[in-house]
């Protein structure tokens, strides 16, 4: 059983061929500037990489040359398409539209089309990635996997924003989080590897990258999360503002003499760990240049690591009780100096971190790193987004 999971941005593709029997990676790379000059086309297996420019000039041309290679003789990984047994899609927003991974047939491209502007940048990528691979494969089962879909089992008084209810009731104006996908992935195995059943858990997922979220787990299912009706919400992250009193934004709008989609892009671009420490909107450029005495880089890790401090104590509150705190992702999985400054002083809550075990976590595996005495568990587990969507595309694709 072959899943193809594709990841369409505007002008990218990402996909991964994985074997469900053993839920292994066999192909996986990067279609990257597709429709602009110098398309780069990036193939790994196991055995080789291959990189090349090849021209693409739009994502039909990009799903051809990734399922050539796939099936190509030399460097290929399986002998003819009709081997890939589903396709998932990656799909960012779904709105209420679409509560579930979905099957795409007809009817819910139709629904895709009305859920565009939910995220005009990626919605209408997907959009395309999906009709690039109809046209090469048919009649191969497809799914649609969205970054929201775990986030819908929140009850209703933590979705809703406390504006006029006419709004929701209009537009779905509600918190809907993010990286769906990657926080029940974690929590699911943070539940295996502490041989306990999921259900009996209280877990605080945090996905830390350059996007960021914190989701609380109540039995395996999603009760709150830090996002909400976009990413810009939650703690503040690589360029993003995370959440912001809007009228100091409107007062350095008038004052900057910005529009409201300047402000925006104001606030998704150019604030956050960008902003604040006017260095880098990387965790590694941030911790160079704090360790070098760069006060607004230390402030910037500071803002960061104290938000998700206070995502997690109101998650305990929220969850009666927390058992087990991950985190996940590019920061999560690969900077202890953060994960340090987050869990400092939060003994009141059960949670002491072991130092030795936080700086030397082994890359790529599951690592704990709580000291002895403390009750609450610390993880730090690899996120894989695309095994959650291709275990999705099997079960809504009846191929389980
Ligand atoms: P992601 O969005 O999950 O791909 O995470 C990307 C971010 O992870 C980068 O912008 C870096 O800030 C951060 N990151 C990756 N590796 C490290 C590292 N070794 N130390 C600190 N931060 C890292």
């Amino acid at each position: 059983m072959k899943i193809l999971v594709i990841n369409s941005g505007s002008s990218s593709l990402k996909y991964q061929l994985i074997d469900m029997e053993t839920e292994s990676v066999l192909a996986k790379g990067n279609c990257e500037r597709i429709g602009i000059d110098n398309s780069n086309f990036i193939y790994k297996t196991p055995a080789k990489t291959i990189e090349k420019l090849i021209d693409m000039p739009n994502h039909d041309v990009a799903v051809s040359i990734v399922l050539k290679t796939l099936t190509d003789s030399e460097v290929g990984v399986i002998s003819s398409m009709s081997e890939i047994d589903g396709v998932g899609h990656r799909v960012v927003a779904s709105g209420e539209a679409f509560k579930q991974p979905s099957l795409v047939t007809p009817e819910n491209m139709v629904k895709m089309e009305e859920i565009k502007d939910l995220a005009p940048l990626h919605n209408p990528a997907a959009i395309v990635g999906v009709k690039a691979c109809l046209a090469q494969m048919p009649n191969t089962p497809m799914v649609l996997v969205f970054d929201t879909g775990f986030h819908f089992t929140m009850p209703d008084y933590a979705y809703m924003y406390a504006i006029d209810y006419s709004h929701y009731e209009k537009y779905k104006i509600r918190r809907y989080g993010a990286h769906g996908t990657s926080h029940k992935f974690v929590a699911q195995e943070a539940a295996k590897y502490l041989q306990k059943d999921i259900e009996s858990l209280n877990i605080i997922t945090c996905h830390l990258g350059n996007g960021s979220s914190i989701t609380a787990v109540k039995g395996g299912k999603c009760i709150d999360t830090s996002m909400g009706f976009t990413p810009l919400a939650g703690v503040a992250m690589g360029t993003r503002s995370g959440d912001i009193d809007y009228a100091a934004a409107e007062y350095i709008a008038r004052k900057e003499g910005m529009d409201v989609s300047q402000m925006l892009n104001y606030l998704n671009k150019r604030s956050g760990m960008l902003g604040v420490s006017g260095v880098s909107s990387d965790f590694r450029d941030l911790d160079e240049a704090a360790k070098e005495g760069n006060y607004r880089a230390d402030l910037a890790l500071n803002i960061f690591a104290y938000g998700t401090k206070k995502y997690i104590g109101a998650y305990a509150a929220a969850l009666n009780g927390v058992d087990c705190i991950v985190f996940t992702a590019g920061v999560g999985e690969n900077d202890p100096g953060t994960r340090s400054r987050i869990l400092a002083n939060m003994e009141y809550l059960g949670v002491k971190l072991d130092e030795y075990k936080n700086t030397h976590c082994v890359r790529g595996a599951i690592s704990e790193i709580q000291a002895d005495d403390s009750a609450v568990k610390i993880l730090v587990i690899p996120t894989n987004e695309e095994l959650v969507i291709a275990r999705e595309t099997m079960v809504v694709a009846n191929l389980a």
